[in-house]
């Protein structure tokens, strides 16, 4: 094909990409930012199926069945709340095909020092997220365990095994021709990339996913450089950057560090604090009751969380805020950076209801209006809204920002039990006089308020 419009074609998708990222970035421009990164991408691979070095179409098109089949049933059969999971599958395959490709370019041509170079930067990359990524699926999804699992000596292990993949990958690359280094330097890499998941808990998983797709972002950016593909070095760049900002935004908002993350073992089971377990005394309401206080709200915030993507309660919530917008009724959503399973989780819950974005409040702006809130209907959140991560120096989350709750004049609790939440830790927010506990899964608790409401209108 005539280069100026392959070169037109991956100049169209890369701005597609920068556009989808920037248009994803508000919910009320985040579907047509998806539209941008689809087409952006299928400019990418039509280009890239025009270029005059594709001499046959068939293993390409059957690849394209085979990915097909895979990934279609993977995006409906996937609920929203095994998106991590989902997301870390992707990673461990994007990151496969640049390793092989990266591999088959090594071993095709004796690559000069540069290629050699960005080749294995891109192997590397792409070996050890695709085994980190399996693992960190496997942990997620509960095959493999979900404790971090710490032995002596461990961190010296796994750098020692990544200092040797350095140094062969360096091998290679002042001496192209020594092939059989290869297959040393992939088992290292492969092997790297398990030892780094083992000692990370299932509760870091989501940000080590982050992470991930930016190593998986770059290994394509290298193999750009290699392959002298202008696209790729873009959308991996993109990839990556946005990848390792994503998880510097949940590391901020849980309060952690990447060390913290990669080597400080969160998400142990708390088995410090020994002795009986105290029962304290707690309240607790039916929907009648909070249909009763609600309605003599002025203003409410509610505080939604991964309680309530599990529960698939949004349409419901929906329905209780037309109930008490209707009757003059101030309401407000309070969002946590990380509320739920990844970050965005509840504005693209709440936005399918098509609850108005303007009422969807973050953190930092909402909080200073606790204080003045009649009520905070707490739905399936937990950690988010836990006192302790103020209070309490020695909990497993402290200093991680949360959301003003407890400021509120009543505090409302839907929830199912008094189990704890994704950190495994209680919460004194439960126990305080004014709050209440609507005991039940949160889409039936919500319309039996629903309902109430519109008994106690008539
Ligand atoms: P959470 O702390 O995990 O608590 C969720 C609560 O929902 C649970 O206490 C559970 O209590 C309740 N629940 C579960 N199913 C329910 C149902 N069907 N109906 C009603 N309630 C239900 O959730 P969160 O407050 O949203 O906090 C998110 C946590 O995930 C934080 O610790 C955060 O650090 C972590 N995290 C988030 C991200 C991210 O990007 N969003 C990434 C990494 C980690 P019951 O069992 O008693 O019902």
């Amino acid at each position: 094909m005539n280069t100026a419009i392959l070169e037109f074609l991956y100049l169209a998708a890369a701005a597609g990409f920068i556009l989808a990222l920037k248009w994803m970035s508000s919910p009320a421009t985040a579907r047509r930012g998806v539209f941008a990164g689809e087409i952006g991408m299928l400019l990418a691979v039509v280009g890239t199926l025009l270029r005059f070095e594709v001499v046959r179409y068939d293993w390409i098109f059957a690849a394209f069945l085979i990915g097909s089949a895979i990934g279609v049933p993977l995006a409906y059969l996937m609920p929203m709340t095994a998106v991590p999971q989902r997301t870390a599958v992707s990673h461990a395959f994007g990151a496969l095909a640049s390793a092989l490709i990266g591999t088959a370019e090594f071993y095709r041509l004796t690559p000069d020092r540069f290629t050699a170079a960005a080749l294995v930067l891109e192997t590397l990359l792409g070996f050890l997220t695709f085994t980190a990524s399996l693992m960190a699926f496997g942990k997620l999804q509960e095959l493999l365990p979900t404790r971090p699992l710490v032995y002596k000596g461990q961190n010296i292990v796994n750098l020692g095994i990544l200092g040797m993949a350095i140094v062969t990958g360096v091998a290679l690359v002042i001496s192209p021709e020594q092939l059989w280094l290869y297959p040393f330097f992939t088992l290292l890499a492969l092997a790297f990339g398990i030892l780094l998941i083992i000692p990370i808990g299932g509760a870091d998983m989501p940000t080590v996913i982050a992470l991930l797709n930016s190593y998986a972002g770059l290994s394509a950016s290298a193999m750009g450089f290699a392959l002298n593909n202008k696209l790729l070095i873009v959308a991996g760049a993109l990839d990556g950057s946005s990848g390792l900002i994503l998880a510097i935004i949940m590391c901020r908002a849980m309060n952690r560090s990447f060390t913290n993350v990669l080597f400080g073992a969160f998400g142990q089971l708390q088995t410090s604090a020994s002795g009986p377990v105290v029962q304290k005394p707690y309240r607790s309401a039916s929907p009648e009751e909070a249909a009763e206080i609600l309605d003599g709200a002025r203003s409410v915030i509610i505080v939604p969380g991964y309680g309530m993507a599990v529960a698939q309660a949004q349409h419901k919530v929906r329905e209780l805020y037309d109930a008490l917008t209707k009757r003059g009724v101030q309401v407000r959503f309070a969002i946590h950076p990380v509320a739920g399973r990844m970050p965005g989780h509840m504005n693209v819950l709440l936005a399918e209801s098509n609850i108005p974005y303007d009422h969807l409040v973050e953190m930092d702006e909402i909080n200073s209006e606790f204080l003045q809130s009649d009520v905070a209907l707490i739905i399936g959140a937990n950690d988010v809204v836990n006192p302790a991560a103020r209070n309490d120096p020695s909990s497993p989350i402290a200093g991680m920002p949360i959301l003003n709750a407890d400021h509120s004049r009543t505090v409302m609790v839907i929830k199912r039990s008094m189990s704890p939440g994704f950190a495994g830790i209680d919460n004194e927010l439960y126990y305080m006089n004014k709050t209440l506990m609507l005991f039940g899964d949160a889409k039936s608790f919500v319309a039996g308020i629903v309902k109430e409401l519109g008994a106690v209108h008539a």
